[in-house]
């Protein structure tokens, strides 16, 4: 799974909340030490980002050569999900970016900019509907105008449907992209319909729900303990009458596209670090070529256990969310590797868990006696690929079969310089200027907040979920509706209580408690305030990790008002946060931490309701209005995707000496370069 799949748009909108967003006009920024743009477009409500390769300078020729051909790979399944996305997607495509490529009218009309914004859409969503909402993305413009474009464009170029002549090529065209009824929505899990025949993916043709779900019912073996997933890499279709699959393998469906990337996966295997690793490699490819899901597992097996690896890979049909039935999974590959020094802080934290579980401030019956730690890895990516691309998560958890998980483990990984990215963004966006009144507050955000998030999103995974224990008799889930909350707020506090621990110091993670800080101030801004730009008027929280940040913020505002811990002030008709005292709000962490951990010990569901209900749930509406009117004159779009690196091989004599990184900035032309050389599938599968 990417990281919590299911709130990754959520992690990504409190990642886009504590990260958020870009700035209005030009992202070039000179703080003196980096001039870097890290924001090159926004349309719609897309912003594009760029990210860093750090590192990668100091990667061996060998590794640096593995990392291009593999990225090769990740590139050749582009085509792939642009047609799992919607059968007429790649017809689209090619039909828009002629139009691009050879209009000759006016192209600075008001008109042709709106073409222009329903083209940069399609692209960032691999097809007609929104990458996020799978709702059919409306074009800005009318049916007659298009058809000035189709008569202003090269019409010899435009691509024809099997079976169809121009003109009825066209009447389809034109009956996807204007007719709302048509195709009007992804992925549509409405119970009351049908899901199969209301989706507008490409995982099934002429089948209905029932007779998708009674195909695969009967192939499952309820006394199959590894059992392979079954539907994963095909499309279910029915013709005169008969069901089959047709698989994505060579010599099948995407066959063409699938020859490529295993081309290039043949390429990478003499550079590959180690036997293992070569090994996985060949199995990859022998499942590209039979389609075989048993090889697909033992790839998986092969896959998880290469944990010593510097540099590792995805590619693949992997994630199941864009069926409704969670059978079919989309293509997507990214290529990437670790990020040493990152790596270091989360084996470090690992290797003291016992440590932290020792001096944590719950009750001594709470405690586990041997806690281990959990060393997640922290990767940098190289280049995303498939439904990563451009859009992408910010960390996985793979693979996704639960025997292979509980028999062989998982690997879950962060990916470091998207984040990175993200922050960087963030700062430049306007959005901490708006909502930090005090000059040394922003300074210390701006210091030390994208260093102190990572480090609270290490302590929250790596020490934070796993501490505590179970009274022996108490159900694991005793909390019911409010476990999620509870849990998540459970292993944030454990983060916050230990981030201004002097430990952090000494062990070498952090560089001056100054730095937790920054943390501190954030979360309680975010939790009072900023998070609630997201909440539409008169509603209150819903989602756990918003609720949980709520309870904690307003918990410690509450129950610190004595002492003036936490101040809330006005200026200019504006609200702010002060921090008056860190240390005492330090200790009400460990004091909210305390009694969270003893509601789950002893699963208390009365004690974590009330806890959650009178802090967690209820939204202050004008402070609501307030930050919501704040927000929007940022002008920030909440959705943000990448521009690829572009590897470049040196060669001499006709061997590859080197690789070059190179960041374009020009989102149309990296579109319009991969759909030139990596257009591998013909506009019908
Ligand atoms: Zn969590």
């Amino acid at each position: 799974m990417l990281i919590f799949k299911k709130t990754i748009a959520l992690m990504i909108t409190c990642a886009g909340l504590m990260a958020a967003c870009q700035q209005k006009n030009s992202s070039k920024v000179s703080d003196g030490t980096d001039t870097f743009e890290w924001k090159v477009d926004q349309f719609a409500d897309i912003k594009i980002l760029r990210y860093q390769i750090p590192e990668f300078e100091k990667l061996s020729q060998k590794q640096k050569i593995f990392l291009y051909y593999l990225s090769e790979a990740a590139l050749s399944g582009r085509d792939i999900i642009w047609d799992q996305n919607c059968k007429y997607n790649l017809l689209i495509r090619h039909y828009l970016e002629n139009i691009y490529r050879t209009y000759k009218g006016d192209r600075e009309s008001e008109n042709f900019k709106q073409f222009l914004v329903y083209l940069k859409r399609v692209w960032f969503s691999n097809g007609i509907h929104h990458h996020y909402a799978t709702d059919k993305i409306q074009p800005g413009f009318s049916q007659a105008y298009f058809n000035e474009l189709i008569q202003g464009s090269d019409e010899t170029k435009f691509p024809v449907w099997p079976g169809m002549n121009p003109k009825t090529t066209l009447q389809l065209v034109e009956k996807v992209i204007f007719d709302p009824n048509f195709l009007s929505k992804r992925v549509n899990l409405d119970p009351t319909k049908d899901l199969v025949v209301h989706s507008a993916n490409n995982f099934y043709e002429g089948v209905t729900q029932h007779e998708a779900e009674e195909f695969y019912n009967r192939m499952k073996d309820p006394n199959d303990t590894t059992p392979i997933s079954y539907g994963l890499n095909s499309k279910l279709v029915k013709k005169n009458g008969k069901i089959t699959e047709e698989v994505w393998k060579s010599g099948g469906m995407y066959g063409k596209a699938i020859d490529q990337i295993i081309y290039w996966l043949e390429k990478a295997i003499p550079y590959a670090e180690n036997e293992h690793q070569q090994k996985v490699i060949r199995l990859l490819i022998q499942y590209y070529k039979t389609g075989d899901l048993k090889v697909w597992d033992e790839y998986n097996i092969a896959w998880v256990e290469d944990t010593h690896s510097l540099i590792d890979f995805v590619n693949g049909f992997i994630e199941v969310y864009g069926d409704p039935l969670g059978l079919k999974a989309s293509w997507e590959a990214l290529v990437n590797f670790k990020n040493l020094e990152a790596t270091r802080r989360t084996e470090i934290l690992s290797a003291n868990a016992q440590w932290f579980e020792d001096h944590s401030p719950i009750d001594s019956r709470f405690k586990k006696k041997n806690v281990t730690g959990v060393s997640a890895k922290v990767i940098n990516a190289v280049q995303l690929g498939g439904e990563l691309y451009p859009a992408t998560a910010i960390g996985i958890n793979l693979p996704n079969a639960d025997w292979i998980r509980k028999e062989h483990g998982s690997k879950s990984v962060t990916l470091e310089n998207i984040t990175y990215a993200y922050d960087q963004v963030s700062m430049r966006s306007g959005l901490y200027d708006e909502f930090i009144e005090n000059e040394n507050d922003l300074q210390l955000i701006r210091q030390y907040k994208s260093l102190s998030d990572n480090l609270h999103t290490d302590l929250h995974e790596c020490l934070g979920h796993g501490s505590g224990q179970l009274l022996p008799g108490v159900a694991s889930d005793a909390l019911k509706n409010y476990q999620s909350t509870l849990e998540e707020a459970r292993a944030d506090l454990f983060a916050l209580y230990y981030m201004m621990d002097k430990k952090m110091v000494e062990l070498g993670i952090l560089p001056t408690l100054e730095a937790a800080k920054a943390e501190y101030f954030y979360q309680i801004l975010n939790g009072l305030m900023i998070q609630l730009c997201r909440i539409e008027p008169g509603k209150n929280l819903e989602e756990a990790h918003m609720r949980n940040r709520q309870l904690i913020a307003r918990w410690c505002y509450e129950k610190g008002k004595s002492d003036n811990v936490i101040e809330m002030y006005q200026k200019n008709g504006k609200t702010y946060i002060r921090i008056n005292n860190y240390e005492k709000l330090r200790q009400l962490f460990g004091q909210l931490l305390a009694e969270v951990q003893r509601i789950k010990s002893e699963g208390d569901y009365n004690a974590g309701k009330n806890l959650v209900e009178t802090y967690g749930v209820i939204v202050d509406q004008k402070l609501r209005d307030e930050v919501a009117t704040r927000y929007q004159k940022l002008n920030l779009a909440p959705y943000s995707g990448f521009i690829n690196p572009t590897l470049t091989p040196v060669e001499k004599d006709g061997q590859i000496v080197d690789v070059k990184v190179v960041y374009p900035k020009d989102y149309i032309q990296q579109m319009l370069h991969y759909s030139e050389k990596y257009s591998f599938l013909p506009i019908e599968n």
